[in-house]
C-alpha cells in the first residue's frame, strides 16, 4: 500500500488529493451483512418483477440517449413526495452521493466553504476535496445531538457558502428538530448560504418526525436530498434525489454530465416508485428491528443513542475492535465508525438481526 501511495504521489495529483483514502466500507462476504445501512430485505417479487419488464422496454431504445430531462422519473419522485412538489422541484442522479457533488459543483468550489457537524456523514469532506472546496467543521454536544444555537453559531464563524446537515445522521442515527434547520437557514441569510438537509434515512424515521420538506415552501437556498438507495431498496441501482426551488434544479443543469441518467436507470427508478407501498411494507418491518435492537442493546447495560434511521449506533462498549472482530468470526459485519467506546450496526431481517444480537450478548 505504502509502495502504491509512493508510486501515486508522483503523478501530477491536485495538492487537496495528495494523501486522502478512497472512500471504502469493508465489502467482505460473509452471511450477515450489516455494515452499510443498506435495507437487507430482498425486493419483492413483483417489484422486481415490473424493473425487469421495465428494463427490458427501455433496452429497446439504447441506441438512443436517454430524456436528459428524465421528466417521468422526476414526476413520479415530486407525487411520492408531495407536499406540493412537482417536477420543477425535482432533480435526480447517480445515487445521492452524485446528487452532493452535483449541489458543490455548483455552489462550492476554490474560495468556499462547506460546513458540517462530526461525527456526520465520511463522504461530505470527500466530496468537498474532490470539488476543492473547504471543509470546515461544527461541534456537537458530547452526546451528539445538535442545538439550533450551536448550528447558527457554527454558520456565523464560518460563514460557510454550503451546510449540510444529516438528518436522520449517520452515524448516530438521530433526527435533527426543525428548528435547527430554520436556523442554520436564517444564519446564512447574510452569506447567501445554501443548506442542504441529508434525508437520506427519512423513510424510517418514528411517526410525527417531520421532514425538511415542510419548510421548502419560499426558502430558495434550502435542499431536500433523499436516495432511492435505504427504504427502496435499490443500493444497487444508484438513484438519488433532491426537492428545492427550481432555480437550484436550473443550477445543477450547468454542472451535471450530459444524459447523466441512463435509460436503464431512470426505467428502474420509475418502476420501484410505481410499486412504492411495497417496497415502504418493509420499511415498518425493519423500523421494527430498529426498535428492538435500542430495547435489547439497552437491556444489555449498553447505550444506543436514539435512532430514526434503519440503524443504531450505541456507546458503552469497552472494546470495539474486538467486539467488531467477535461479531464478524460468528458471520456478522457491523461498522466500526472509529468513534472511540461505539459501534454502529444496520437493522436487518428479524433473522439476521437475531444473529447480530445473540453473538453480542455473548461478547459483552
Ligand atoms: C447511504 C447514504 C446516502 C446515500 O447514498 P447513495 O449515493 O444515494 O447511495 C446519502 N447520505 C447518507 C448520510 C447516507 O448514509
Amino acid at each position: 500500500m505504502s509502495d502504491q501511495l509512493e508510486r501515486l504521489n508522483r503523478l501530477p495529483l491536485r495538492d487537496n488529493l495528495r494523501g486522502l483514502e478512497p472512500y471504502g466500507a469493508p465489502q467482505l462476504h460473509v452471511p450477515v451483512l450489516l455494515n452499510v445501512n443498506e435495507n437487507t430485505h430482498p425486493l419483492p417479487d413483483s417489484v422486481h418483477k415490473a424493473i425487469a419488464a421495465a428494463v427490458e422496454a427501455a433496452a429497446t431504445g439504447l441506441n438512443r440517449y436517454p430524456d436528459r430531462e428524465f421528466t417521468q422519473l422526476r414526476q413520479a419522485l415530486a407525487r411520492y413526495l408531495g407536499h406540493g412538489l412537482t417536477e420543477e422541484n425535482v432533480w435526480a442522479a447517480n445515487g445521492s452521493n452524485e446528487v452532493l457533488q452535483q449541489i458543490l459543483q455548483a455552489f462550492g468550489g476554490p474560495g468556499r466553504r462547506l460546513l458540517s457537524f462530526p461525527p456526520t456523514y465520511s463522504m461530505y469532506p470527500l466530496l468537498a476535496s474532490g470539488t476543492d472546496t473547504e471543509y470546515v467543521t461544527g461541534a456537537r454536544s458530547s452526546d451528539f445531538s445538535l442545538t439550533a444555537e450551536a448550528a447558527a453559531r457554527a454558520v456565523r464563524e464560518s460563514a460557510a457558502n454550503i451546510v449540510i446537515l444529516c438528518s436522520p445522521n449517520n452515524p448516530t442515527g438521530t433526527a435533527l428538530g426543525l428548528d435547527v434547520v430554520e436556523a442554520v437557514y436564517e444564519a446564512g441569510a447574510e452569506y447567501n448560504t445554501m443548506v442542504i438537509v441529508d434525508e437520506a434515512y427519512a423513510e424510517f424515521a418514528h411517526t410525527g418526525t417531520p421532514s425538511a420538506l415542510e419548510l421548502l415552501q419560499g426558502r430558495e437556498r434550502l435542499i431536500v436530498s433523499r436516495t432511492m438507495s435505504k427504504a427502496f431498496a435499490l443500493a444497487g441501482a444508484r438513484v438519488g434525489y433532491l426537492a428545492a426551488a427550481p432555480e437550484v434544479t436550473d443550477a445543477l443543469r450547468l454542472v451535471r454530465l450530459p444524459y447523466h441518467l441512463s435509460a436503464i436507470t431512470q426505467a428502474t427508478a420509475v418502476a420501484a416508485l410505481d410499486h412504492a407501498d411495497a417496497l415502504l411494507a418493509n420499511v415498518e418491518d425493519i423500523k421494527g428491528q430498529r426498535d428492538r435492537i435500542v430495547s435489547e442493546l439497552t437491556d444489555m447495560g449498553l447505550r444506543p443513542a436514539p435512532s430514526d434511521s434503519n440503524f443504531v449506533f450505541f456507546g458503552g462498549v469497552s472494546n470495539p475492535h474486538a467486539v467488531w472482530q467477535g461479531l464478524l468470526d460468528a458471520g456478522v459485519l457491523i461498522r466500526d465508525v472509529g468513534i472511540p467506546g461505539h459501534l454502529r450496526v444496520t437493522a436487518g431481517t428479524e433473522a439476521e438481526t437475531t444473529a447480530f444480537l445473540n453473538r453480542l450478548r455473548e461478547l459483552v
